[in-house]
Order: C-alpha cells, then sequence, then structure tokens
C-alpha cells in the first residue's frame, strides 16, 4: 500500500508545478493517472520496461494485452513506428490530436512488453491540455492503458481511479469529467484493407471517408466468441462490466421500450432490484432508472455510459438492463461496450 497523492488540474490551463511533480514520477518510473479526452490513462513511460511491468500488475491486466502509447506531437510516430505509410499520415493529419489510435509496424525503441510482445505498437495523441503537457514535461511518449482494473468500466473521472487503483499508483490528476467518455478508435494499418479492432471516439465512417474501405469485423462490434486469433488482444477479454449482470436489449426503439418494460417487470416480480440504463426519457417504474439522453444526441449517451453503469453497480442494483442504439457513428462504439459488458447476454426486441 501506498499513498495516491492527488492533484487538481486546470484541464484547459493546467498549473505547471502540478505537471512538474507528475512528470517527475514518471521520468523515475512511476505510474500517473491522468485525464485525457477520451477516459483517464495510466501512464508510464513507454520506454521503460520496469515501470510499464507495473501497469500490466496493478491493474490486473493480461501481459499478452498492448497498451497504445501516447505522444505530445504528431512526428514522435516516426520515432515509434518502423514503417508511416500515407494512410497514417493523412489520418494523422486530419484526426491528430484526437481520440484516434494507429497500430503500425514498432521500431526497436519501444520495449516488447509495451505491445504485449507483438511486433507492433498503437500510438495517438491525445486532445488533452494535460496529457500533452505531460507527456512534454516527462519528455518521454507515455503508455497509457485506462485507469481502472482490468475488467470494469473505464473511468471518466479521477474518483473512479481512485475507487479502483487508489493506495496502488503515485499519483492522480484530476482535470475533472472527461469530455468523449469512451476510448479511442484503433485502426490496424498493417493489414490492408485497414481493420477496425476498437470502435471509439473517431466514427469509422469518419476515417472510411479518408481510407475508403476500412474492415469491420464481427470482434470489432462486440459480437461473438473468438475461435480464431483475434487481430487486437484486447478484443478477446470481456470487458467494461461492473459486478452486477448486464443485459443488453438490441432492436427499433418502440420494440426495445417494450421488451426492456416487459424485463424490469419480471426480473422485480422475482425480487430483483433493476437498474436500467434509458434513452430518450424512457421511464421505468419499479427500476432505477438512468437516462442517458437522446438517441439523437450519441455524445451525450457516450460521455455517460461508463459513469452511469459504474452509478447503478454501486446502488448495488442486481442487473442493469440496457437500451440499445443504432450501431452508427458513436452507436458503434456505444453498442461495443455495452455488448462486451452484457458478456453476451443480448436480447434481440
Ligand atoms: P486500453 O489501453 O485498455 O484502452 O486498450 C487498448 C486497446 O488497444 C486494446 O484493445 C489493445 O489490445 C489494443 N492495442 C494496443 N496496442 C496494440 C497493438 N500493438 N496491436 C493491436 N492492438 C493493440
Ligand atoms: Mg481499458
Amino acid at each position: 500500500m501506498r499513498t495516491t497523492r492527488v492533484l487538481r488540474v486546470n484541464p484547459h490551463e493546467p498549473e505547471r508545478e502540478a505537471i512538474a511533480e507528475a512528470a517527475e514520477v514518471i521520468r523515475a518510473g512511476g505510474l500517473v493517472a491522468f485525464p485525457t479526452e477520451t477516459v483517464y490513462g495510466l501512464g508510464a513511460d513507454a520506454l521503460n520496461e520496469r515501470a510499464v511491468r507495473r501497469i500490466f500488475e496493478v491493474k490486473g491486466r493480461p501481459p499478452d494485452n498492448p497498451i497504445i502509447v501516447h505522444v505530445a506531437d504528431k512526428d514522435s510516430i516516426y520515432l515509434l513506428a518502423a514503417e508511416v505509410p500515407p494512410a497514417a499520415e493523412e489520418l494523422i493529419s486530419r484526426f491528430w490530436p484526437g481520440p484516434l489510435t494507429l497500430v503500425l509496424k514498432r521500431t526497436e525503441l519501444v520495449p516488447p512488453i509495451t505491445c504485449g510482445g507483438l511486433e507492433t505498437v498503437a500510438v495517438r495523441m491525445p486532445a488533452h491540455r494535460v496529457a500533452l503537457d505531460l507527456i512534454r514535461e516527462s519528455g518521454v511518449p507515455i503508455a497509457a492503458p485506462s485507469a481502472n482494473l482490468s475488467g470494469s468500466p473505464s473511468p471518466t473521472t479521477a474518483e473512479h481511479v481512485l475507487r479502483d487503483l487508489g493506495g496502488r499508483i503515485e499519483m492522480v490528476l484530476d482535470g475533472g469529467p472527461t469530455e468523449i467518455g469512451v476510448e479511442s478508435t484503433v485502426i490496424d494499418l498493417t493489414v490492408d484493407p485497414p481493420e477496425l479492432l476498437r470502435p471509439g471516439g473517431v466514427p469509422v465512417e469518419e476515417i472510411e471517408g479518408v481510407l475508403g474501405r476500412v474492415s469491420v469485423t464481427e470482434a470489432a462490434r462486440g459480437l461473438g466468441s473468438f475461435s480464431g486469433r483475434p487481430r487486437s488482444p484486447g478484443m478477446k477479454y470481456r470487458h467494461y462490466a461492473p459486478r452486477c449482470r448486464v443485459v443488453l436489449v438490441e432492436g427499433d426503439p418502440v420494440s426495445v421500450r417494450r421488451k426492456v418494460a416487459e424485463l424490469v417487470a419480471e426480473l422485480t416480480s422475482q425480487g430483483k432490484r433493476v437498474g436500467v440504463l434509458a434513452l430518450d426519457g424512457a421511464e421505468y417504474p419499479g427500476a432505477e432508472v438512468i437516462d442517458l439522453g437522446p438517441r439523437s444526441d450519441l455524445r451525450r449517451v457516450a460521455r455517460s455510459l461508463f459513469t452511469s453503469i459504474r452509478e447503478l453497480d454501486e446502488r448495488g442494483v442486481d442487473v442493469i438492463v440496457a437500451e440499445g442504439v443504432e450501431e452508427r457513428g458513436l452507436g458503434l462504439a456505444i453498442m461495443n461496450r455495452l455488448r462486451k459488458a452484457s458478456g453476451g447476454e443480448t436480447i434481440r426486441a
């Protein structure tokens, strides 16, 4: 056990002393959780094998699940990636800084542990002043997975980080709630056509607007059990899950609402406490309902998704029933997270 120091920082104009102290921890091989525009990351010097090993230890992360390397400028890609195809350069100029991660062949500079033993590295430049200032001040690229215990919902506030990792890491930079609320989109550019490994903050349709066709597998949608070797090791693990059971209901909005009401009635009659992740202000008497917002505003839905799952879990419900959204735009990322949280318990309304 150690004491985790929490430093509050202004997300738009981070205090220089706080950044300097955090950078000192990173340079010394320690762990600092920090806000990005997507979720909170658990950062370590990406080039320091021992520091990165500690990320795996404190999260309980399987050692073959590689970690995204965060950089503070576009040119850093040339230090980390052995080959940077024109497609990568186009995506970088269009979407960086932002919630897009590129998988490319790695250079010798990146230790194998950071890449889960793979020959590739995943790199992104976050659009958040705290993250960028910390990387710059540290003077090294920062490896950072989401700052939660492996398998649990990703943290969108410093409080979430402390609940999962308090006492296990040196420092948390508290810059308030994150803006996007789901993780970055991960694209593998070492295959042709490029493959979506994880839907996230940049809709795949926008990437297709630059690259042409992108392959979107069932695994990337959060579907199926995976017999073959998954392209992205993260795909094979149950993820984003609270302690309680999660049931996802998919279909058109009217049928979904009817089915969720039916499930709430059935489960409460069995004496279960039921939580609902609702959309469009739907009401479900007898259940603890959190309205994620309108289907027409998926940015808002994504922003409150993980925090609402954590909230219902903490209230002690036995089951969370979630209304599904259409797999378009941010909807693909939202459905991927909900499917994985449900561990496959999905009902078609
Ligand atoms: P997290 O850091 O927990 O947000 O998860 C990062 C995601 O990126 C996981 O799904 C990883 O498996 C994936 N990832 C990171 N590096 C690579 C890589 N070199 N090749 C394929 N997938 C990667
Ligand atoms: Mg994660």
